[in-house]
């Protein structure tokens, strides 16, 4: 009987398909895997799936975030069109795509949208940790190159949610030239002036926490995410010594001057709403 709670689909979500052509699953009640408790699903993601008990942030998808970041409306979609193609021809790349295509949505593992927070307006980029891992390949270096690119022409700030496993492995040499192209385009962004907000969320890892995610004028970091370039386990191979358990989280880093702030996702806007007119009010 509990599990039928717990499992219980919603016949109208299950039955439809959303627009996206993903299949939604709902259930009423969610279990906090932090903490144990038992949720309820609509106040959880009120609370964009962050646990009113312990805090524990659970993952969150990128379209969910934009629209709760977006004041409503005011979002517009940008390079839609840029999708990955398979330059290596590494075997069974393309069918792995189309897969994630189908499961996620999207045609990338990055959104951007240029869009108003708070009244305040900004380019915002999100990362999908769904779609390859959230990996980086040549379509979503592309993708960010022509974010910063086109927020310069604008004069805006720009906001990079990153959660990545690192390089896409299918694009070899290609993909690793992303962060170099991506770099560029900051540094042009940055010399015109304009705000780059590098806000890491779980987990962000390998090129990416080594290249965009760790530049911004100002680095944030979601509770409890996962940040580190090489895994716990190799480095402690390497070095042969223990590791403290709090390392490689948002706070560890913090604590250590790695970061300018740790932010709970339930004050994502406003945290950023604010800095944004600050921002706007002092240039
Ligand atoms: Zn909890």
């Amino acid at each position: 009987m509990l599990k039928d709670i717990f499992f219980k689909l919603n016949k109208k979500a299950s039955d439809e398909k959303s627009e996206s052509g993903t299949e939604k699953q709902e259930t009423i009640m969610t279990k906090c895997p932090s903490c144990k408790k038992i949720l309820y699903s609509k106040d959880l993601h009120k609370r964009l799936n962050v646990c009113s008990n312990c805090d524990h942030h659970m993952p969150i998808i990128s379209t969910d975030r934009m629209d709760a970041l977006l004041d409503i409306d005011s979002g517009t979609e940008l390079f839609t069109s840029v999708t990955s193609v398979n330059p290596l021809n590494f075997p069974n790349y393309e069918e792995k795509l189309k897969s994630d295509k189908e499961k996620t949505g999207l045609e990338e593992a990055l959104i951007v949208s240029h869009g108003k927070i708070m009244g305040n307006e900004a380019v915002v980029a999100i990362m999908d940790p769904r779609f390859r891992m959230g990996s980086m390949g040549s379509a979503l270096g592309e993708k960010l190159a022509r974010t910063f690119q086109y927020a310069t022409e604008h004069r805006l700030p720009v906001i990079v949610f990153t959660a990545s496993g690192g390089a896409r492995m299918q694009e070899g040499i290609l993909s690793l030239m992303q962060m170099a192209k991506v770099s560029v385009a900051i540094e042009r962004h940055s010399k015109a002036g304009l705000l780059y907000i590098a806000y890491m969320t779980n987990p962000t890892t390998g090129g990416v926490s080594a290249s965009f995610a760790s530049v911004g004028d100002i680095n944030l970091a979601e509770t409890g995410a996962l940040i580190g370039f090489a895994g716990r386990r190799v480095i402690e191979e390497t070095i042969k010594e223990k590791l403290p358990d709090d390392f490689q989280t948002a706070e560890f880093l913090l604590k250590h001057g790695q970061l300018d702030d740790v932010v709970n996702r339930v004050n994502m806007k406003r945290y950023l709403g604010t800095i944004l007119k600050m921002h706007k009010e002092v240039v």
